[in-house]
């Protein structure tokens, strides 16, 4: 029996799905990755090593704070922005992430 592959277009996949544990730089909370964490689950903290999700290619590792907070239907977006570079992306708020740091960062805006 012969199993044909399937070829996959390399160019039109931006999205790298990579499962890859971190600590966390911000508050040293280890985070087991699922493919799709790019954000610590306790602080919400990200680190900017993406120039697109999950390639790991950029080479600035500032540290990406929470600095917008979007609801979607049920869905929180994040908008995360570099403290080094300014540089912003979107993230999905994941169903293991801290609901209270949500808040924190929800109530720290309003006050900003
Ligand atoms: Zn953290
Ligand atoms: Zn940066």
């Amino acid at each position: 029996m012969r199993f044909s592959s399937v070829i996959m277009p390399k160019e039109t996949k931006k999205f790298q799905k990579k499962k890859e544990d971190f600590v966390c730089e911000r508050c040293g909370v280890e985070n087991f990755g699922n493919g799709y964490t790019n954000h610590c689950k306790e602080c919400l903290w990200s680190k900017h090593v993406d120039i697109n999700p999950g390639d790991r290619l950029s080479e600035c590792g500032g540290m990406m704070s929470v600095i917008e907070i979007q609801t979607k239907g049920d869905t929180y977006i994040l908008t995360h922005r570099c403290q080094k570079c300014g540089f912003t992306r979107r993230n999905y708020f994941g169903e293991n992430d801290n609901f209270d740091a949500l808040i924190k960062f929800s109530q720290k805006s309003v006050q900003e």
